[in-house]
């Protein structure tokens, strides 16, 4: 078995991140990006244009960034690995990363393996159908495409993430709706208010999408009141997701601690989690912010730590 100072698992932005700063500190790290789990290079592959992340005056789509982040890694000698790994063995030292075809001894382990935003079953919001053609579960990386501009927009969910990405919208659109299930926000107060006092926002209570509809975009919504049935059909220009997010930790095994949540714990201001030389980077930690720059800020962190305790045990 081949015996590696640093095993990368993920391959969005906090994965690649620490990829750079772990290969040019002469670490040699290899980086699973995984194949069935889910699709190599994260979240970013379904986001169209980014024009939040530095250095990118013009935008960026997604996938090109990826594409710039893996060659990036791939410059300083990152060995990068088409493929998933289905546990960690993290009793005793070194940790056996066991991947589909591939089984490392590693004297580190970054975990980077980000979250997935859920989606719901929702006809007309599939891969072949909208999805991506004004159906997102991200308005902050979607929320500002010329599609949004203008149109009357529906966010699902009644969480803070629901009223964060509603009130992000009602910059772009003509109106932005909030589609909750129940009678009541899971908002923290503040956002709330926010929500319940904005002009451009209105809660469709106890209310669900049924279905979506459209040409080459989205065009219509069709709403059930899951309180007296009454179904109707509104004009739409785009459905945002806002359902909360699965981080995907499941490979993990339970063998460190995770919130209540399901993210990974990590000692605060830093990316080490409960098991010393184990480190997670990115959306698999952090539930607050989930954007790339600071999954690659994390990213950083964790290749630094991780380079910092080999050091300390030479
Ligand atoms: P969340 O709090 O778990 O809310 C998810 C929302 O989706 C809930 O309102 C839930 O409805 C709804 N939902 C779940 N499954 C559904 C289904 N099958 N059909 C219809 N609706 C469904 O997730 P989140 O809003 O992403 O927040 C996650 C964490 O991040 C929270 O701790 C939040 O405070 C934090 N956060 C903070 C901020 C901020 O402070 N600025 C911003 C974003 C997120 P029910 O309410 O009926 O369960």
């Amino acid at each position: 078995m081949t015996r590696k100072k640093l095993v990368i698992i993920g391959s969005g932005p906090a994965g690649y991140t620490a990829a750079i700063y772990a290969a040019r500190a002469n670490l040699s790290p290899v980086l699973f990006e995984g194949f069935f789990a889910g699709l190599a290079g994260g979240q970013l592959m379904t986001t169209t244009e980014v024009e939040n992340f530095p250095g990118f005056p013009q935008g960026i789509t997604g996938p090109e960034l990826v594409a710039h982040f893996k060659a990036q890694a791939a410059r300083f000698g990152t060995e990068i690995l088409a493929e998933d790994v289905e546990s960690i063995r993290m009793e005793g030292h070194p940790f056996i990363v066991r991947g589909k075809k591939n089984t490392f001894e590693a004297e580190t382990v970054i975990i980077a393996t980000g979250a997935t935003a859920n989606r719901l079953p929702i006809p007309g919001t599939e891969d072949e159908a909208f999805w991506q053609k004004g159906v997102t579960s991200c308005a902050v990386c979607d929320g500002a495409a010329p599609l949004f501009r203008n149109k009357p927009l529906f966010v699902i969910g009644g969480g803070d993430s629901a009223v964060e990405e509603a009130t992000f919208l009602t910059k772009f659109g003509s109106k932005v709706y909030i589609v909750h299930r129940r009678g009541e926000l899971r908002a923290s107060k503040i956002m709330q208010k926010r929500a319940m006092t904005h002009p451009k926002i209105e809660i469709l209570w106890d209310s669900a999408v049924e279905k979506v509809e459209g040409d080459t975009v989205v065009r219509h919504v069709v709403l059930k009141n899951l309180k007296t049935g009454e179904v109707k059909t509104m004009d739409a220009g785009g459905l945002f997701f806002a359902v909360g997010h699965t981080p995907n930790t499941q490979f993990l095994g339970g063998q460190i601690d995770l919130h209540t949540n399901g993210y990974i714990q990590v000692v605060p201001g830093t990316c080490q989690t409960s098991v010393e030389g184990v480190f997670a980077a990115g959306d698999v930690m952090d539930h607050v912010y989930r954007q790339a720059i600071t999954a690659a800020g994390t990213g950083c962190m964790a290749a630094l730590e991780a380079e910092k305790w080999l050091s300390a045990r030479e």
